[in-house]
């Protein structure tokens, strides 16, 4: 007996229930092919929406900084100061979403653990989504907050429980993803706004996967819908289709001066290394010169979708490039993973936890960096897979 054999027998029984979570090696740069656990394959899996992960203006920009600047922040920015390129990067992200300023962070993560218990405490009631991504959850339980989940993307049922809830409280937030990460569904924005207004209550979107890839040249959610000025905090990451690192809120200056002094891991945390804040300047410089890559990566995605829909396979309730493949169990959706990267195409199964038991999927998530050859291949290997695996004709 040891004091670790609980946690073999919890990793066996992952196992037997098709649940572990073995992680590919990757040995290439990001792009539309990878080299995975050594073997040449498709990508299908990464959130580099645009294919800034590895553009030669972001590496470039980067070694430039590091040139001048070296790599670390070395301190805290609160304590130790902040470097021209944090607070330049800044600047430039409040004028790209044309906002009152911006705060950064480590992370689209860490961004929610800071901003959600900077707002709400233990007197206060939040009401989430129900399908509200993980670092949300996390944020609203280290706030103390009382959490009422309303049904996902139902604006009723969050007035319902706004009306049943809200007097017992002295303050309160809404908070909801703006693009559902294994959905590719979008919040209904301008209704809970709406309820936001009426109930004079917070309103916070998490727009890690709107974040250029919605609104104009990928402004983001907010101006997806035109609704700058009255989503009091946008938060965002720039892991994702800007292809470095770190996270970003967005608002008016009263909220982000208030995460200066209040964010957590703003204040107990370095910032990013100066070749990820120097990347991210150099994609903003991109989406800022041009819609090209935003407007290729959405032809891209609805090409991708409507060729799946004739073959057969069911796409859900995509909104957005992400596209999941819907297969039910778990194991089935791993056993088609693995013949797809038979087939050359990485493309991962996601089951329970993160989608709900007897949801498991294929996700497929489009990028700007495919070629319409690419796409081709990848469609091939589905229509392979899923006529071996008798689920589509
Ligand atoms: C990916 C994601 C995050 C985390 O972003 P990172 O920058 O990778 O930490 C946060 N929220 C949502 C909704 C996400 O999809």
């Amino acid at each position: 007996m040891s004091n670790t054999d609980w946690i073999q027998q919890e990793l066996e029984s992952l196992q037997a229930q098709g649940l572990y979570n073995r992680i590919r090696i990757i040995g290439s740069p990001q792009g539309a092919w990878l080299i995975v656990d050594g073997k040449r394959a498709l990508n299908f899996c990464s959130n580099n929406y645009l294919g800034l992960a590895n553009h030669p203006a972001l590496t470039a920009a980067a070694k430039k900084a590091t040139d001048e600047f070296g790599i670390g922040p070395a301190a805290v920015r609160s304590i130790a100061g902040t470097m021209t390129l944090h607070v330049e990067l800044e600047k430039r992200l409040a004028a790209f979403k044309g906002v009152e300023s911006v705060i950064t962070f480590q992370s689209g993560f860490t961004a929610n653990l800071a901003t959600i218990p900077a707002l709400v405490g233990k007197e206060d009631v939040i009401f989430s989504d129900r399908l509200n991504h993980a670092s949300i959850i996390d944020g609203a339980r280290l706030s103390g907050a009382k959490i009422i989940p309303y049904e996902h993307n139902d604006v009723s049922s969050l007035e319902e429980q706004i009306k049943t809830n809200l007097s017992q409280y002295r303050r309160a937030l809404i908070v909801t993803d703006g693009v559902f990460s294994m959905d590719g569904d979008i919040a209904p924005l301008p209704a809970i706004y709406e309820v936001a207004k009426k109930y004079d209550i917070l309103l916070m979107v998490d727009d890690a996967h709107g974040e250029g890839v919605l609104g104009n040249g990928g402004r983001g959610i907010v101006d997806h819908f035109g609704l700058h000025g009255k989503v009091d905090v946008e938060v965002g990451t720039m892991s994702k289709a800007f292809g470095v690192v770190g996270g970003v809120v967005a608002g008016k200056s009263v909220i982000i001066d208030w995460l200066r002094q209040r964010g957590r891991p703003f204040l107990f945390s370095s910032a990013v290394s100066v070749p990820d804040a120097a990347a991210c300047l150099a994609a903003i410089d991109l989406l800022e010169d041009s819609t090209q890559l935003v407007d290729k990566l959405w032809a891209n995605s609805k090409y991708f979708k409507a060729e799946m829909k004739t073959l057969g396979f069911n796409t859900g309730v995509s909104e957005t490039p992400i596209t999941p493949v819907m297969l039910g169990e778990a194991k089935l959706a791993q056993q088609f993973s693995r013949e797809l990267f038979d087939e050359g195409v990485f493309a991962m199964a996601i089951g329970f936890p993160t989608v709900a038991q007897g949801k498991a999927r294929i996700r497929v998530m489009i990028s700007a960096a495919h070629s319409r050859e690419d796409l081709d291949k990848g469609l091939e290997a589905f229509a392979k897979v899923g006529k071996k695996l008798g689920l589509v004709g």
